[in-house]
């Protein structure tokens, strides 16, 4: 008996179900006669900031735009000054701190809370400087980095916080955020969200959207990712072309009506996994108590026989991946970064192994990989 094969992931087989919605909703653009903004674009923000319960949605170019462009709006604003610390997690994907120092300001990296693998309140509260001025509490995996205690450290130290909400669209914190609302991107000042293929609701291409409810910001990001024009004919500022595509829009107002589904399935897979791995070498992602706060990007487990079980996975047909096996500050481009001893990150990237959790992986593959996995 041949095993039967577990792709990790298979992005033609996620678009498949949304694939005459999509050539519809590609011929409107077509036949529009409008290739940059217009309604697909404004209508697509409002839907965003529907479902990130804000008041402004700005769509941009990716992900790591939409982090960049809010710090350099927050400096352009005097919120910000160059060379001011941000607070950002070790164990994050390196657009966050490439952000953050593309901006002219310095990640300060800390550890994470090994159980969420999301930076915490203590945490933020270690590494306070006179020069911290913000933090970028990233969602990582979907698990949202957000409770009262983080609440009262950023109050209480007049923070700015931009959340990296890349991974995270559709998750609701347990606890609100600055402005009484749960939703990821409603948390802090400003939310990025990123719509690259491989995330829980992805574009056919790069795409991202920044979300806030500060009416000056949201211009100022808006008139930014414009040339810096904020009217015809008009730079105020030096900026970047970094709009969304109204094609790009179209495409993900197709897939957004499907978010909570689409959520609550990876729930239920994850749900699955932890119901069935039981194995004295694998430790398992926390399973809140609180459904919502977490929207799965990825499952991760965590093994110190990392490479063996992934070596033993793919024998058995179970592919798998790692989120991220070299954390930002050992990359080349960072060398020069100071920081601290990290050991969590170090930890984490030696023990993480990313199981499948996409629509190409149904509930009883799930299952079926958790006892591929128990047999280890
Ligand atoms: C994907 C991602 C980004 C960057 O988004 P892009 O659209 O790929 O530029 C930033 N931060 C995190 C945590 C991400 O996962």
């Amino acid at each position: 008996m041949t095993d039967k094969h577990y792709q990790f992931l298979n992005l033609g087989e996620v678009t498949a179900p949304y694939r005459e919605q999509l050539y519809e909703a590609a011929r409107r653009v077509i036949d529009s006669g409008r290739y940059i903004g217009g309604e697909e674009v404004d209508a697509l923000e409002s839907e965003l900031a529907a479902i990130c319960c804000v008041r402004h949605a700005i769509g941009v170019s990716n992900g790591l735009d939409a982090l960049r462009l809010t710090l350099k709006a927050l400096i352009i604003m005097g919120r910000l000054e160059t060379g001011d610390e941000i607070i950002v997690p070790g164990n994050t994907f390196v657009a966050t701190f490439l952000a953050v120092s593309d901006a002219g300001l310095t990640p300060v990296a800390v550890d994470p809370d090994l159980t969420t693998q999301n930076i915490d309140s203590s945490a933020v509260e270690r590494h306070l400087t006179g020069r911290t001025r913000g933090v970028i509490p990233v969602h990582l995996f979907g698990r949202v980095a957000w409770d009262g205690a983080m609440k009262d450290v950023i109050r209480r130290n007049n923070l700015i916080v931009v959340e990296d909400a890349a991974q995270s669209i559709g998750a609701i914190s347990a606890s609100v955020g600055l402005n009484s609302t749960r939703q990821a991107g409603s948390l802090g000042h400003a939310g990025a969200l990123s719509f690259y293929p491989t995330k829980n609701i992805g574009a056919l291409g790069d795409a991202g959207a920044v979300t806030t409810n500060d009416t000056e910001l949201a211009e100022t990001i808006r008139a930014l990712a414009n040339y810096g024009s904020d009217r015809r004919n008009h730079y105020l500022y030096k900026g970047y072309n970094a709009r969304l595509d109204p094609v790009q829009a179209a495409m993900l107002r197709v897939r957004l009506p499907y978010i909570k589904q689409e959520n609550a399935d990876r729930f239920a897979r994850a749900v699955a996994y932890s119901n069935t791995i039981r194995h004295p070498d694998v430790e398992l992602p926390l399973m809140s108590r609180h459904v919502t706060d977490c929207v799965w990007h990825q499952y991760v487990i965590r093994t110190s026989r990392r490479d063996e079980l992934r070596d033993y996975l793919l024998h058995r047909g179970v592919e798998t991946d790692v989120h991220y096996p070299v954390p930002p500050h050992r990359q080349p481009c960072f060398k020069d970064l100071p920081h601290g001893p990290l050991p969590i990150t170090e930890r984490l990237a030696e023990e993480m192994i990313s199981l499948p959790i996409s629509a190409c992986t149904s509930v009883k593959d799930a299952s079926d990989i958790g006892r591929i996995i128990n047999e280890f």
